[in-house]
């Protein structure tokens, strides 16, 4: 992924020592040379990393984390078990030749110096990789057991370097679960916030150190479940709905207390909040009002003023102040963050976990040919900023719209808030060309959107996934906290003023289409990894706080 300040010249220094390792090997590398190869001060260079072994094993580390990614994403594809196991011992292999084949020479002197430490730090990888390929090996079990007789799992399990299977059920999962474990909670109200979520607490679960608690907050209670449904996450505690009366400023209140008593009664070391929703703000209220670590995912993003998006951006920049590790979604959040003065080492550039989803779904149902024959125009409208006059506007943009391209259908998943619902209703529900339907699963809406001409949405998660899509979207707001998505060139953010909404549709819909983004390093909002960064830098945070 494209990282900013800190992280990039960390990057920098580190393709430097891979290039200085392979021609000098590590006696001959000198930390004068490095910073002279990437045109910084020694100390600065000494600044990011305090020695030369340090800085190697930084290097390694990088080398073992992309393969990591590369062995989850094989193990969670949905490719038959014996194939994925298959896959990952190759991968495995070759990426060990792969990455040190233009050492050659410097190899030997590299590992005399380092071995030691290299293998007491990589302990933790180890087992990584071996609870990786046991879940592989478990699911194929599953199916053996489906689809004939019962076979008594075997598992691998690491032991001091060597991997080897053993005939007795469940030793690592008991040993595992014999261990001190760190517990986080996380918190969710809202369809999105369970979107971005849910990839962080599956890697969550994956790390042997740590143990996960998912609360249900009652915000949207009925969209949290089945949101975390389709992502096969059960919520280990509901806390009862909030009344639909209740104003923002009671249901703050009511649901701090509530998040506060359950903060009391788990004792988590950790509460992981997203974005920006009542949730999230109440979630942090009550974490730091118990002395609790707060986690914010997707931090940074910023408007120009604080009231506006209103409570939205409120919420955020409050989060901010209490938060004790931001994860930054993209480049223009990590800035936001540092111009605030936020400590660097408290801000993690990981990208956006909502990308992680939107990755993982379209690796297991990639978009078919027949997606691409665009009938449709697909809008959602649901910020407290469009409610009333402005979604009347709207409306009446759209009634033009369809007026000009009778072509298209409208299909608009109506938002349960009863305030923007009656009056779409009001407005669009018995004209000929639009489907006002119920929110969609996520992934039908996705594929919804996918096989759209154009999409209209106020959204903030639609301006991130759409670029993977390669379908136009026209924004209804006076601003984005998204830049990144505009400079792709799919968002175009245009002012609640029904010329305008009507005149910059019909343009986006005659428009050649582009093609969709990949997920790669120069993705505007991450690479589709930052849930598994987000679980490593989580599980080293909390151990080292352990053992101060
Ligand atoms: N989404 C969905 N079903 C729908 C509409 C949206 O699953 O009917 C997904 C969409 O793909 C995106 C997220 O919900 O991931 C956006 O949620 P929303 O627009 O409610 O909130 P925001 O992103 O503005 O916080």
């Amino acid at each position: 992924m494209r990282a900013a300040g800190q992280q990039d010249i960390k990057d920098r220094i580190l393709d430097a020592t891979d290039k200085l390792l392979s021609e000098k090997g590590f006696q001959g590398m000198t930390m004068s040379m490095l910073a002279d190869e990437v045109g910084i001060g020694k100390g600065t260079l000494y600044l990011h990393f305090p020695s030369k072994q340090e800085l190697v094993l930084s290097h390694i580390d990088r080398i073992i984390f992309r393969l990591l990614v590369r062995l989850h994403m094989i193990s969670s594809a949905s490719d038959p078990p014996d194939e994925k196991a298959i896959k990952m011992l190759v991968t495995r292999v070759l990426f060990r030749f792969d990455s040190i084949q233009h050492y050659r020479e410097s190899l030997f002197d590299l590992l005399s110096d380092i071995r030691p430490a290299l293998i007491e730090r990589h302990r933790r990888h180890f087992n990584q990789e071996a609870r990786s390929l046991n879940d592989v090996i478990e699911e194929g079990q599953l199916v053996v057991e489906r689809g004939a007789s019962a076979v008594e799992p075997r598992r691998i399990v690491h032991d001091g370097g060597l991997l080897f299977r053993s005939g007795r059920p469940a030793t690592p999962a008991k040993v595992r679960a014999a261990r001190a474990r760190r517990s986080v909670m996380i918190v969710a109200g809202t369809r999105p916030e369970c979107i971005k979520l849910a990839p962080v607490v599956h890697a969550l679960r994956d790390r042997e150190g740590l143990s996960t608690v998912v609360v249900n907050s009652g915000q949207h209670a009925e969209a949290v479940r089945r949101t975390f449904a389709e992502f096969r996450v059960v919520c280990d505690l509901e806390i009862p709905p909030l009344p639909a009366s209740a104003n923002l400023c009671r249901a703050t209140q009511a649901l701090t207390r509530e998040l506060a008593s359950a903060i009391d009664r788990q004792r988590p070391a950790a509460v992981v909040v997203q974005g920006d929703t009542l949730t999230a703000y109440a979630g942090t209220r009550a974490a730091a009002a118990a002395h609790c670590r707060v986690v914010h995912v997707e931090a940074g993003l910023r408007a120009p003023t604080a009231a506006d998006p209103f409570p939205e951006e409120w919420f955020r920049r409050r989060i901010a102040r209490h938060a004790h590790l931001h994860f930054a979604p993209c480049d223009s959040a990590h800035a936001n963050l540092l111009a605030e003065g936020t400590p660097p080492e408290r801000i993690h550039h990981v990208g956006n976990t909502g990308i992680d989803s939107l990755r993982s779904l379209l690796a297991q149902h990639p978009l078919a040919p027949s997606d691409r024959a665009p009938g449709h125009v697909l809008v959602t409208l649901h910020r407290r900023e469009n409610w009333d006059q402005r979604a009347d506007m709207v409306c009446d943009a759209l009634v033009e719209l369809a007026g000009h391209r009778t072509d298209l259908r409208f299909i608009l998943p109506v938002h349960p808030n009863p305030r923007i619902a009656l009056r779409l209703r009001k407005r669009l529900g018995a004209h000929p060309q639009f489907s006002l339907v119920a929110p969609l699963a996520y992934r039908e809406f996705i594929a919804t959107a996918a096989s759209a001409a154009l999409v209209i949405s106020d959204s903030g998660g639609i301006q991130e996934e759409i670029p993977h899509l390669g379908v136009p979207l026209l924004v209804p707001r006076s601003c984005t906290e998204r830049p990144e998505g505009v400079a792709t060139g799919f968002v175009r953010i245009v002012a609640v003023e029904r010329g305008m909404l009507v005149r910059e549709a019909l343009a986006m819909l005659a428009a050649p289409r582009r093609r969709a983004l990949p997920f790669d390093d120069a993705a505007p909002f991450g690479d589709g990894h930052a849930a598994l960064r987000i679980a490593g830098i989580l599980e080293a945070a909390l151990a080292e706080v352990a053992l101060a």
